[in-house]
């Protein structure tokens, strides 16, 4: 499947991580929601991000490495490329952007974002598939 994700992050307490070029930065414990997509394999761009092993590329790598971060929910949309930026913006006026974040790539503020609750719909909770694959592997 092509399209774009939502990854709902539970930070359990503030940190200070250092995020590749980004370098340290302050998170306060709570809930983010960090938007992505995968133009070719959804599945395997999950896995991917559930992974403790592999060479770090993207700043989400940086944060989900740390110990006091965990993913939560895994949401799903199909859709094309642009969806991105334009859900990273809806969110941008709903929610508390990390300034930098995740849009080396691109012209938007962030992509990732402090959330309350999420307020976006049209997302597929892929999270049970994913998680419980997850915690087999491990096993
Ligand atoms: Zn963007």
């Amino acid at each position: 499947m092509k399209g774009i994700y939502i990854l709902l992050i539970s930070i359990k307490r503030n940190i200070l991580p250092k995020i590749g070029a980004l370098g340290n930065i302050k998170l306060a414990k709570g809930t983010y929601a960090y938007v992505g997509s995968a133009q070719n394999n959804m599945e395997k761009r999950i896995k991917r991000h559930l992974s403790k092993d592999k060479r770090f590329h993207w700043h989400i790598d940086y944060l989900l490495d740390n110990t006091d971060t965990e993913i939560k929910k895994i949401l799903t949309k199909k859709s094309v490329k642009t969806e991105e930026c334009r859900t990273a913006q809806r969110l941008s006026k709903m929610d508390e952007p990390i300034i930098g974040f995740g849009c080396s790539d691109c012209r938007c503020k962030s992509h990732l974002f402090k959330v309350d609750t999420l307020k976006l719909g049209g997302f597929k909770d892929e999270t049970k598939n994913h998680l419980r694959q997850h915690s087999k592997t491990r096993l």
